[in-house]
């Protein structure tokens, strides 16, 4: 019997959409099926990049662009290779989007506006036809006689020849590809900022510093970067990266780990033993917490010192050199 649909697409995300609209193109013949569990599709790509949607990155190079992804490096090669990100700018723009590259090497729709794409990938979806059926849930897989035999939670069935898996990271999905004998690594949590209860950022909510280090007790790798004091805890760029090269580590340990902040990454101990000596020369009679010191911001420098034991009134003349020392712990 023949199927209802030559290919079938699970997923009306980004890369649902982006593989549909590409078959469809090369092979303008094909009956095409969207299946999406939400009500509305693409829905992520709205909200991407605060809604501007971050389409690709000015670094070209395969071999550079892997070195972002901390679990993929070996895997992306190939596809970063074969499809480079100035073969996404070429594609978009053959389709009429037009793009800029922010200083960061970051890639905008000139527009600011993730609708851009949405209506780019919809367009193309209505010029070849593509089918697109919504608030359908495939719960089954399988196949019979060379036909993939699909199944929803309402009880709807669909056949097609060529089936497209693009559910992001549905463990649904995931469960019927491990029953279909497909290895399955566990997805973990990426990109996400750290819940931590510590009195040294105590009303800091909103404060934000340039350049620190992190690292993790028990983990190799550091990071750097700018980060946000939140009222939750850290977040910002050296704090994501983190969480994004150590998601397997924080995963193992149930999220429950020291973390160490280098504040001033630039200088050694000893440089910044000097730096404090110095400070202390220049302010001598002045009050510690109102001092400010290098690229720290003063509410911040406020709680360390705090912290460190030196009480709210000490002035510079006060603090012996084992005090300082203590500072720089
Ligand atoms: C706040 C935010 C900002 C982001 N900003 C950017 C950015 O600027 N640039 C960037 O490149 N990336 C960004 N991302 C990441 C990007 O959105 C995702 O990487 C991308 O959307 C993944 O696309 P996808 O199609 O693989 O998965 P998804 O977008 O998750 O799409 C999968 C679709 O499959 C559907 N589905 C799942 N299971 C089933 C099922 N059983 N049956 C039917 N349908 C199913 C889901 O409902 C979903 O619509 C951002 C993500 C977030 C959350």
């Amino acid at each position: 019997m023949k199927p209802e649909y030559d290919v079938i697409v699970i997923g009306g995300g980004a890369a649902g959409y982006f593989a549909a609209v590409n078959i469809a193109e090369k092979h303008p013949k094909l009956k095409i099926l969207i299946i999406e569990k939400a009500k509305t599709v693409l829905n992520k790509v709205r909200i991407s990049g605060g809604g501007r949607c971050n389409v690709t990155n000015r670094i070209s190079d395969p071999a550079e662009l892997v070195k972002f992804y901390p679990r993929g490096e070996k895997e992306l090669t190939g596809p970063f290779t074969r499809f480079t990100t100035s073969d996404t700018v070429n594609w978009f723009e053959q389709r009429g989007v037009k793009l800029k590259v922010e200083n960061d090497g970051r890639v905008f729709p000139e527009s600011d506006d993730s609708g851009t794409i949405i209506k780019c990938f919809l367009n193309i979806a209505e010029k070849y036809k593509i089918e697109l059926i919504t608030g359908v849930n495939i719960n089954s897989i399988f196949k019979v006689n060379d036909i993939w035999n699909l199944s929803s939670s309402d009880n709807r069935h669909f056949t097609s020849e060529y089936l497209l898996i693009a559910p992001g990271s549905s463990k649904t999905i995931l469960d019927i590809l491990k029953k279909l004998s497909h290895t399955i690594i566990p997805p973990v949590p990426s990109l996400f900022t750290f819940n931590i209860k510590d009195s040294r950022l105590k009303e800091l909510a909103g404060v934000a510093v340039k350049n620190v280090q992190c690292s993790l007790e028990g983990f190799k790798k550091t990071t750097d970067g700018p980060l946000l004091i939140t009222h939750w805890g850290l977040s910002g760029p050296s704090i994501l990266k983190m969480s994004s090269f150590a998601a397997r580590y924080l995963s193992k340990i149930n999220y429950k780990c020291k973390l160490q902040v280098n504040w001033l990454p630039r200088y050694k101990k000893e440089e910044l033993h000097d730096l404090l000596l110095k400070i202390k020369e220049k302010n001598i009679r002045k009050g510690v917490i109102k001092t400010p010191v290098l690229e720290i911001p003063l509410s911040l420098w406020k709680n360390l010192v705090l912290y460190s034991g030196i009480n709210e009134d000490q002035k510079w003349f006060e603090l012996s050199n084992s005090v300082i020392n203590k500072l720089l712990e």
